[in-house]
């Protein structure tokens, strides 16, 4: 059926439902910048809910759109795009769109590593949260450049340079990982698929992208149907035409993820974050491992093998903790059954602030882990290289470094506020209540009260104008009351010191009385 004739349609506010909680689009309206348009113009779901709201067919408009959108440099304001050279998009599209959507996020940070590798963008959701997403390049130079010569950097340097951008998929995690910042976050948000993307676009327009990999913030398997929808749009040819092995989704186990990823994405990577080759090491390091156990994860990793032919396993090494000699063997015995199936990606720990003192490994301690797991267990491995260790590099450093820096920013707002209330003449209970940290901040009351004091004796001396402030009239209650202090404690000693004087007097009167 044709559709109708929509150039007269009015563009009033449409109203799209969202289930993706905090961050979904009517959120964003209620509590963001209202400058901002209401709806992501990667927003498959609200763009067809507006187009249907208008009469407007779906098909190909909702597809159309977008690439149209992408093949025109991604601008931040869809205004800027001349949409009537869509063949066949009713008039009235254009209007609705500029009106409505655009980008729903913003770049706050954009840091950038010495080498010129990596770079880390900071972005703000509708909501205000604040998620990272990483961009490192790879290119046939990098051995002459960093003088590295791990395995990693020799399988980088073969095939074409590319570039691949990490994302982020929640704000916080509560899978509580304990090498990991995200980790220390605790769980605030689901991204929307539309929040995934434009993570995607922000990216782009820093850099060409090719290649796309979910390992930032946030645990993908804990917000399935959002990452899906993304992958969906990301790999669908007629929008962003990314090739489904250019992508490759990481979990640290989560079995639901791991079992319906190649049903609803074909031919997406799937990476597990092991990272311990036995459960008891497994247990200490990631929390989830108690829900997802380490035969039924082999389970799973042997039935996508089925499917997809190999699967990334990532190992993080930390000193002391997993990356020993018998750890090594552990892990070879674990693997080797599958070892046509696996690449172990070998991670360096890279120091980051958990509250825990974990070392990362020496050089030979990671050459020797990987020896054994090549040469004993036939295991192909590779390891990754550190990437912009000088602007936080690992996964959510940066946003836990801006949370604690709006958090101390907090805390001194608290402070002063405890010392301006300490400070006046109020009730305890009127005070704002302080926690420990607070209390350490809090002498700075000091100085306000002693200036308080001293501003009263100024006042006192140099002043007698009178002053109807409430403030005013406490200081000379309380001046007043000082009065009455000074003659109760003096009098007696004035009484004593007149009696002494009377009773010398009197005796020295006689002595001169008998001598004469
Ligand atoms: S490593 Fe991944 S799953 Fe674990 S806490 Fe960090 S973000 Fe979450």
């Amino acid at each position: 059926m044709a559709p109708p004739d929509a150039a007269t349609a009015d563009i009033a506010p449409p109203q799209v439902s969202h289930d993706h909680g905090p961050s979904s689009p009517p959120a964003a309206a209620a509590t963001a910048d209202m400058q901002r348009p209401k709806y992501s113009i990667m927003d498959t779901a609200a763009l067809a809910q507006v187009l249907t709201e208008h009469r407007i067919k779906l098909h190909p408009h909702v597809e159309n759109i977008q690439r149209h959108y992408i093949l025109h440099g991604m601008p931040l304001s869809v205004a800027e795009i001349d949409w009537s050279r869509i063949a066949n998009l009713p008039k009235a599209v254009g209007p609705l769109l500029a009106a409505h959507f655009g980008l729903v996020t913003t770049v706050t940070q954009t840091n950038r590593s010495a080498d010129g590798y990596t770079t880390k963008l900071l972005v703000k959701l509708p909501s205000g949260s604040l998620v990272e997403t990483v961009i490192m390049r790879y290119d046939r130079h990098q051995r002459d450049v960093d003088g590295d010569d791990t395995a990693s950097i020799v399988s980088t340097t073969q095939g074409k340079p590319r570039t691949t951008v990490c994302l982020s998929s929640q704000v916080g995690c509560k899978m509580g990982c304990s090498f990991c910042a995200t980790g220390t976050m605790g769980f605030t948000a689901n991204l929307t698929a539309a929040e995934i993307i434009e993570q995607l676009v922000h990216a782009h327009r820093v850099q060409h992208v090719d290649h796309v990999v979910f390992m930032g913030m946030g645990e993908p398997g804990q917000n399935i149907p959002a990452v899906f929808a993304a992958i969906q749009t990301m790999t669908n040819r007629r929008i962003l035409g990314l090739a489904p092995r250019n992508i490759c989704v990481s979990t640290v186990g989560v079995l639901p993820l791991m079992h319906q990823l190649l049903d609803e994405c074909p031919g997406v990577n799937l990476a597990l974050s092991l990272h311990a080759p036995t459960q008891e090491i497994r247990n200490e390091i990631v929390p989830s491992a108690k829900v997802y156990p380490l035969d039924a994860l082999m389970a799973a990793v042997d039935a996508y093998i089925a499917r997809n032919k190999r699967i990334l396993i990532e190992y993080i090494l930390i000193k002391d903790v997993n990356c020993s000699v018998p750890a090594a063997h552990e892990l070879g015995k674990l693997l080797a059954p599958r070892a046509r199936g696996v690449i172990v990606n070998l991670i360096p720990y890279n120091p980051t602030e958990t509250g825990r003192q974990y070392v990362p490994p020496t050089h030979d301690d990671v050459a020797e882990f990987e020896t054994i797991c090549r040469q004993e267990y036939g295991l192909r491995t590779t390891v990754r290289r550190t990437m912009g260790q000088d602007i936080d590099g690992a996964c959510g450093q940066l946003v836990v470094k801006e949370q604690r820096k709006g958090r101390a920013a907090k805390k001194l707002t608290a402070a002063a506020a405890a010392a301006a209330a300490a400070a006046s003449p109020s009730s305890c209970s009127d005070r704002p209540a302080v926690d420990v940290e607070d209390l350490a901040v809090a002498p700075a009351a000091a100085p306000d009260t002693f200036e308080r004091k001293i501003g009263r004796v100024i006042k006192r001396r140099s002043s007698p104008g009178r002053d109807d402030t409430p403030a005013a009239a406490d200081d000379a209650a309380r001046d007043g009351d000082s009065g009455k202090d000074f003659v109760r404690d003096w009098l007696p000693v004035g009484l004593a010191a007149l009696a002494g004087v009377l009773v010398t007097r009197v005796v020295w009167k006689l002595a001169t009385r008998r001598r004469r």
